[in-house]
């Protein structure tokens, strides 16, 4: 089935909608993108996801490409066309296409953002069987630009490491800088130990994940404690649980670390705790 995606306006089929071989964002990666879950036909953290867009179009001086009630609705309207229960919203807001290729920035006044979403269908999102038994990781070397805390269309490295994790027989890599890990290659890393969730404090060093932020909210409301600072990897495989989220994963288990066993290699009772209130109390939220 040919999906219904929105184009700058226009609500097209995905054969149908084009976008210029001059854009900023195929030219340079200049361009900023979300991805919102959808579950039970409502759109989850949908305010937080929002909220980031228009700091990472702020932080690179980017226009706004629509009001952000109308973003809601396009929103809306494409999980009604496209019939998605369970799925993933993907927004990506691009500096435009100017006409050619300049290093300079395009003057905003005529060159208009170009602005894309489109869905993506994945039935039994929530009740995905890998969060029972949990995911392996390899850690590998940050080598990433310094803003990572804005949500860029930079993602060759994340996608090399997802590469590396598996040849390696991992289902995924988490980046270590100085020594720390700061993050997974498309989501938030924890370890708990001795009943402390510890996750790495925000900083321009990583993506300021809206799942993260709910996560911790929910963790603190059940009287969890909660240790933002960095963590090593010999804290991780020394930890006595190991979790990711993201919005695609929500609080995702991780029992393998560069091949050691996290917490005798199970999946904790604190994610798979944190998972049940993430998507209890986020479904009933959702818009
Ligand atoms: N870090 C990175 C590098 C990511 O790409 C993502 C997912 N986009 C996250 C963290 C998690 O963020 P969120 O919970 O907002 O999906």
């Amino acid at each position: 089935m040919t999906r219904t995606v929105y184009l700058n306006g226009e609500y097209l089929s995905e054969t149908e909608a084009k976008v210029s071989i001059f854009d900023r964002a195929f030219l340079m990666a200049d361009g900023v993108y979300e991805v919102t879950s959808v579950l039970g036909g409502k759109l989850i953290d949908f305010g937080g996801h929002l909220k980031r867009l228009e700091r990472s179009l702020n932080e690179l001086d980017m226009k706004k490409p629509a009001a952000f009630d109308d973003l809601l609705e396009i929103h809306r309207k494409l999980v009604e066309l496209n019939g998605i229960d369970e799925g993933l919203i993907y927004l990506q807001v691009t500096r435009g296409a100017p006409g050619d290729r300049d290093f300079a920035f395009p003057d905003p006044e005529t060159t208009e953002p170009t602005l894309v979403l489109f869905t993506q269908n994945k039935p039994g999102l929530a009740d995905n069987p890998t969060a029972k038994k949990g995911i392996k990781v390899i850690s590998i070397d940050d080598i990433r630009w310094g803003r990572r805390d804005i949500k860029t269309v930079q993602l060759l490295y994340p996608s090399m490491g997802k590469m590396m994790a598996k040849k390696a027989g991992a289902d995924d890599a988490w980046m270590v800088e100085d020594g720390f890990v700061t993050e997974g290659t498309s989501n938030n890393a924890y370890i708990v130990k001795d009943g402390k969730i510890i996750t790495r404090n925000l900083s321009t060093d990583i993506l300021h994940g809206i799942t993260r932020a709910a996560v911790l909210k929910f963790a603190r409301e059940a009287q969890m404690i909660v240790e933002e600072r960095p963590f090593t990897v010999d804290e991780a495989k020394d930890a006595d649980e190991a979790f990711f989220t993201s919005a695609s994963a929500f609080v995702m288990p991780v029992v393998e670390i560069d091949g050691t066993a996290i917490g005798g290699g199970s999946v904790g009772q604190v994610a798979t705790r944190l998972r049940e209130i993430y998507l209890e109390e986020s479904i009933k939220a959702g818009v």
